[in-house]
Formats: C-alpha cells, sequence, structure tokens
C-alpha cells in the first residue's frame, strides 16, 4: 500500500500534449479511477506511474520514493491492461504465478495465492487449460489473477474489464472492490466508462484533453461538478444544458426565465449555461411542495423511451417536433431537455405538458470558461410564486 503523487507532470509527443501540467495526489489504499473520453491522456497519466513512459517534465513519487527515473519493475506496481499478455505455452497456473516463480517463492506460498486469486476471478477448475483454450474474457481473467498474487502495493489497471461480456463486468466490478478492500492496496484505475468509475472509486479523477478538471468522490463530481465538461461526462444520460444569460433576477433564456436573487453571482449580464440532470425535472402534476413554487416550463413531448424503472421522455421547448434523437444529442441541443419520470407516469408522445425544475439542483456554469457559478439556486432567493414563461418560439397552439 502507498500513495503515489504526481507533480506537474506533462508528457509531450512531438507537438502533441498527452498529459498537461497533471497535478495528482492519490492517498494510501485508495481505489481512484482516471475517466474521460478516449485520446485524453488516462493511458499515458497511468504509464507515466507504472513506469512505461517517462514525463517530459515533472515527478511522479510511490510511497516516499522519487520513482520518475526508475524502471517498472523497482516500482512496487503490478499492471493489467486491455490487451492481455499471456504466455500461449504455459498453463493457467504457470501463467498466473510466473511473476512469483521467478521471484524464487515458497511452492506452498505459490499454491496458496494462485488458488485464492483464481478463485476471485473464479478461474477454479482451469488452472490446466492452456490461454488458446481460455475465451477473451477467461483469459483477461489469468491477467487479473497473475497481477494480484503478486501483493502489489500500488495496482494499476488500464481498461481491465473492456473486453469481458456485460454480466460478467458487472460482477468483476464487486470482485475487485472487495479485492481492494481485502488486500488494501491502492488501485489506481482507467475507465472511459463513468458507470464504472461512479460505482467503483473511492474518488475520481476526470481528465480532458490531458488536463485534469476534477478529483473527488463520486457523488461530489455528480453533485457539484467542477465546470461544464465534468457535468456533461459524470451521469448517463448527461445533463441537459441550455444557453441564457444571468442577471439580476435570475435567468433568462430563449425558453423560460428562473427568478432568483443573484447577488453574489458572477458573471452578471453575461452569457451563462444552466445544466440540470433528467431526474431533476418533473411533471408538474407530480411535483411535490419542494419544488411547486418553481416556475413551471411549457414543453411538448417528442419521444418516449421506457426502460423498465423509468421512462425517459424527450421534450421539445419550442413546441415543434424534432426528430428523435440520442439522450446525449437532446441534452446539448439548447431546445431540449430529457426527463425521466417513474414507469406509472401516464403520459403520450406530442403532448403540451408542464414540467418544473428542482430549483437546489439547477447548476448554472459561467458559458465562456465553463466554470461552474453556483450548484442550486434554492437557497439564493425568497420563495417566487409560480410564473409561467411562455417560450418565444412558438409554433401555434400546442401549449396549453
Ligand atoms: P486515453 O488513454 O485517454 O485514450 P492516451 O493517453 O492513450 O489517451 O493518449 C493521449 C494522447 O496522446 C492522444 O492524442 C494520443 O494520440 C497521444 N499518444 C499517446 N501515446 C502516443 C505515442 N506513443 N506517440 C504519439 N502520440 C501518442
Amino acid at each position: 500500500m502507498a500513495r503515489v503523487h504526481l507533480d506537474d507532470v506533462t508528457k509531450r509527443y512531438e507537438d502533441i500534449v498527452a498529459v498537461d501540467e497533471m497535478n495528482l495526489e492519490i492517498r494510501d489504499g485508495e481505489f481512484v479511477c482516471l475517466v474521460g473520453p478516449s485520446g485524453c491522456g488516462k493511458s499515458t497519466t497511468m504509464e507515466t506511474i507504472a513506469g512505461l513512459t517517462k514525463p517530459t517534465e515533472g515527478t511522479v513519487t510511490i510511497g516516499e520514493t522519487d520513482v520518475t527515473n526508475l524502471p517498472p519493475k523497482d516500482r512496487g506496481v503490478s499492471m493489467v491492461f486491455q490487451n492481455i499478455a499471456l504466455f500461449p505455452h504455459m498453463n493457467v497456473y504457470e501463467n498466473i504465478s510466473f511473476g512469483l516463480r521467478l521471484r524464487k517463492f515458497d511452492t506452498d506460498e505459490i499454491d496458496r495465492r494462485v488458488e485464492q486469486a483464481s478463485d476471485v476471478v473464479q478461474l477454479e477448475g482451469m488452472l490446466d487449460r492452456e490461454p488458446s483454450e481460455l475465451s477473451g474474457g477467461q483469459q483477461q481473467r489469468v491477467a487479473i489473477a497473475r497481477a494480484i498474487v503478486r501483493k502489489p502495493d500500488v495496482f494499476l489497471m488500464d481498461e481491465p474489464l473492456a473486453n469481458l461480456d456485460a454480466k460478467l463486468r458487472v460482477h468483476m466490478r464487486t470482485e475487485l472492490q472487495r479485492l481492494h478492500k481485502q488486500l488494501d492496496t491502492t488501485i489506481i484505475y482507467v475507465t472511459h466508462d463513468q458507470a464504472e468509475a461512479m460505482t467503483m472509486s473511492d474518488r475520481i479523477a476526470v481528465i480532458n484533453a490531458g488536463e485534469l478538471q476534477q478529483i473527488d468522490p463520486p457523488l461530489v463530481c455528480y453533485n457539484e461538478p467542477k465546470n461544464r465538461f465534468v457535468a456533461g461526462f459524470i451521469g448517463s444520460p448527461s445533463m441537459n444544458f441550455v444557453e441564457g444569460n444571468l442577471t439580476d433576477d435570475g435567468l433568462t433564456t430563449d425558453h423560460f426565465d428562473l427568478e432568483f436573487d443573484s447577488d453574489g453571482l458572477e458573471p452578471i449580464d453575461d452569457d451563462v449555461t444552466m445544466g440540470i440532470r433528467p431526474e431533476d425535472i418533473s411533471l408538474e402534476r407530480e411535483a411535490d411542495s419542494a419544488t411547486s413554487t418553481s416556475e413551471t416550463i411549457e414543453a411538448r413531448t417528442d419521444v418516449l423511451e421506457p426502460m423498465g424503472d423509468e421512462i425517459f421522455i424527450y421534450l421539445s421547448l419550442d413546441g415543434a417536433s424534432s426528430e428523435m434523437m440520442t439522450s446525449n444529442e437532446a441534452s446539448t441541443a439548447s431546445n431540449q431537455l430529457l426527463m425521466s419520470v417513474d414507469p406509472d407516469t401516464e403520459v403520450g408522445e406530442d403532448e403540451s405538458v408542464s414540467v418544473v425544475l428542482d430549483r437546489s439542483k439547477v447548476h448554472l456554469f459561467e458559458t465562456a470558461s465553463g466554470e461552474a457559478i453556483t450548484h442550486g439556486i434554492a437557497d439564493l432567493s425568497d420563495a417566487t410564486p409560480t410564473a409561467s414563461v411562455a417560450p418565444e418560439a412558438e409554433s401555434g397552439g400546442q401549449h396549453e
């Protein structure tokens, strides 16, 4: 178990800046996921920790040791990658135990560790098989077991579950969490799957374009994203964003206004982006007393997606029926809102509805920089009476 510290780490490949002045402090025994879109620098960050690549600038410390110039084998780390590299001529037992045998571990200890590790990754009964007799998923489990048996100070995993089928992936997430508790090992885990990061990590490090955006516990990233990028990346379906303007009286947009006392908020009279998650929008008839003091927003239901445990409703704010969009597209178009409601809600397509936003869950971001201005406008003003705001872009009598 060891802390890992990246101090101003930059990695350049000619004119590409893969990692940009990264400062990252991962605590002893912590499970941290590095998340971000493809190409944002997650793997390069991991490789600088592993010693597979040397930073152009900055230092990497593991425990109390500056490992920036140490080879991987001297760093006390074990790695698991998405692409599996097993020895084809060795059976599962030999593959898992390879590192231990190289280090001349006692046979009983090797047996014990292999048994424990193969149990964790569900490979019991397969120890005699050769890699060619295993599925891709089983091969990946061998790679994970091989890393487990070494009991490293730091476990580095780069998309290790990406090739497993959905059911096994969910199972392995739980197993990795259990493993983390059992071994008390620092785990740094790379994934582009924010749901994987949300369920497993103590903290999530969100990276975009080589830069660390936020490192916080999953729910803090979810509820208090530091900027619009984090807000849009964490959570599925994504947060809705609507462009607007911040005034002394609140927020104005092309489609609705929200009244609140913006005293103390910046930038007044400038462009801001409002963010609201699908679950924080409700149909007015269902709104509870906490949200019923909010302004209602007139909208039209476009498409309904029953998911079983909830229904996604694509709302058109300007009344015009629009083409079906995916949830991510819908939540980035300013005249669209995606909301989720209980599965037994009676609502049809192409219906006029009034919706309210949970004011405590309304996020505002500075449009120019993307930086968060506030999370929640509920405490910023006295309760405002219900005030229906007619959208500007009417398309003829759809609004009730
Ligand atoms: P991620 O793991 O988030 O998908 P990477 O760390 O693999 O991202 O890549 C970050 C950026 O650095 C990308 O633009 C990628 O093309 C570039 N890159 C990564 N490795 C190399 C390399 N060996 N040579 C040149 N460019 C690289």
